[in-house]
């Protein structure tokens, strides 16, 4: 097993996700099998409980795990499925910890950071990189180098870095290139701090990648191999890119797969990027343009949706169609906004606030006749909004929203009723959905049985399912356990209006964009004059 550690210098936000699954994706496409690992610093358990606004968008995995969006970059890129255990955090570290302490494990001793915390730190990563059967795992901490919460893992990775061996283990260490000054200069002191920061703890970085708005210029390239202590070649250029996709592209040009099989003695392999290039050939040059709206209610913060305009650009890229999004705040939500796109998307949410906005939209599109997509509370709300204003039920709501609901189409899951801990306590994960030959979801799909993703605590009220399809309102996706997961109206009554209670968002991938998403941009465009 060979690792290499991705550290992050000088501030936060650099992209050393987008770096670590660049990292990935070039190795695999030299046929070396590789996962990833990723340390996040803070004490919660996972990202499940944190607010959108802070940490943009909550990932959530096959086995249910609930994630911070980098994870949705490395199943992206690599084109993997990971596990929870694949996200080491302090809060997972020191409940282990101290259960043990509680235990009896470590009676009579000290229970202390070093070794305690760093041997399950160690124990963690190893774990999971021996059970992934793959020959490089890459291991993303997060956080900046210098911060407290980091130092034990730092620490954990100079002693793995000791253990293992340095012909098994690199060190890339991402940071910022500032441009300043009059005549636009890039900047080195920066990233000469943050890596002797790093020496300081003892571990030396084998590859430098700079991020900047501008390639590195080459006497810059020079300086940083100087001070840091590198060779010129192991400093990297991270220009700002068009697309996070093109990243790979410019680490390959640079000949930084042959330098990471080198540093880790593996085979020289051929390198197959054939469909990525083809991919991103198609999304940088795209022949059409449309433009969708997201009626959301974090949409200051795009991150907060970061799977949407993802799956939004894999189902452009194969329609060779630019896709722009115009964000819309539900809490400002007027119908005039929704006149200059050609199809609307009501995503995931929780809460009352923004309720109100959305459904507005869900009913504008549903009258107008425009294309649209609607996602677990966007399917909840699709079927308030039919239920009042198709069936006549003013008062109809979620009980979410509104606890006197009358009637409540929407309840809280039966097991969800006792459940008092908010943390990774929905029905979450991967599930297997049925559906109905003959439906629009089965001809997106062109499958019997799809298996989609989930977070969410309410559901269709099986009470009224009857009425609701009565009226027009057809479910045809359903779990093997009779739950509604998929909501249409017939195609003679609309051109495109479907909405699904699970994530169809997190499932899809750059060289297979998500049936659902593909089946409305379709309809945007054929509604655009092209
Ligand atoms: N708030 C809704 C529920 O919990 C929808 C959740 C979501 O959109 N992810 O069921």
């Amino acid at each position: 097993m060979k690792y290499v550690f991705v550290t992050g210098g000088v501030l936060s936000g650099l992209g050393k996700g987008i770096t670590t699954s660049s990292i990935g994706l070039l190795l695999k496409s030299r046929g070396i099998k590789v996962t990833v690992i990723k340390i996040d610093p803070y004490l919660n358990c996972d990202a499940g409980t944190m607010n959108p606004y802070q940490h943009g968008e909550v990932f959530v995995l096959d086995d249910g795990s609930e994630l911070d969006l980098d994870f949705g970059n490395y199943e992206r890129f690599l084109d993997i499925n990971l596990t929870g255990d694949h996200n080491i955090t302090t809060g997972k570290v020191y409940l282990k910890v101290i259960e043990r302490e509680r235990r009896g494990d470590y009676l009579g001793q000290t229970v202390q950071i070093i070794p305690h915390v760093t041997d399950e730190i160690k124990r963690s990563i190893t774990t999971v990189a021996e059970r992934s059967g793959a020959e490089v795992t890459i291991v993303e901490l997060g956080g900046t180098v210098g911060d407290i919460e980091s130092m034990p893992f730092l620490e954990a990775v100079r002693q793995l870095l000791l253990e293992r061996g340095r012909e098994d283990c690199a060190v890339v260490h991402t940071t910022l290139i500032p441009i300043l000054g009059p005549v636009g200069e890039q900047k080195t002191k920066p990233t000469q701090h943050s890596v002797r920061e790093l020496r300081a703890i003892g571990i030396q970085p084998d590859i430098i990648v700079g991020r900047s708005e501008e390639p590195l210029k080459e006497h810059i390239k020079e300086k940083i191999a100087l001070f840091c202590n590198v060779p010129k070649r192991a400093v990297i250029s991270a220009p700002t890119a068009r697309l996070a996709y093109q990243v790979p592209l410019f680490f390959a040009e640079q000949g930084l797969a042959e330098l990471l099989l080198e540093r880790l003695s593996l085979e020289p392999r051929g390198e197959d990027l054939t469909a990525w290039r083809a991919f991103l050939d198609h999304a940088l040059h795209p022949q059409r343009e449309v433009t969708v709206a997201l009626v959301g209610k974090y949409t200051e913060l795009t991150d907060s949706y970061l799977s949407y305009t993802e799956a939004l650009i894999h189902a452009g890229a194969e329609l060779r169609t630019a896709v722009n999004i115009k964000w819309i705040e539900a809490e400002d939500f007027s119908p005039d906004l929704l006149e200059d796109v050609a199809g609307v998307i009501v995503p995931g949410g929780f809460g009352e606030r923004g309720a109100k906005g959305k459904l507005q939209a869900i009913r504008f599109a549903r009258e107008r006749r425009l294309p649209f997509l609607g996602i677990c509370f966007g399917f909840q709300l699709a079927v308030v909004e039919f239920a009042r204003n198709v069936l006549g039920y003013k008062r109809a709501n979620s009980t979410e929203v509104d606890p006197q609901a009358n009637p409540a189409v929407i309840d809280l899951l039966p097991e969800q009723r006792t459940v008092q801990e908010k943390g990774g306590t929905m029905r979450l994960g991967a599930s297997p959905v049925l559906i109905t030959p003959g439906s629009l979801a089965h001809k997106l799909y062109g499958q019997e049985e799809v298996s989609e993703r989930h977070r969410h605590r309410y559901e269709v009220n099986p009470e009224f399912v009857q009425e609701l399809e009565a009226g027009g309102l057809r479910f045809s996706g359903r779990s093997p356990d009779g739950r509604m997961e998929i909501g249409e109206l017939a195609v003679a009554d609309h051109p495109f209006f479907i909405a699904s209670q699970f994530h169809p968002e997190f499932k899809s991938r750059p060289t297979r964009p998500h049936p659902l998403f593909l089946g409305f941009l379709k309809a945007c465009l054929a509604r655009e004059p092209s």
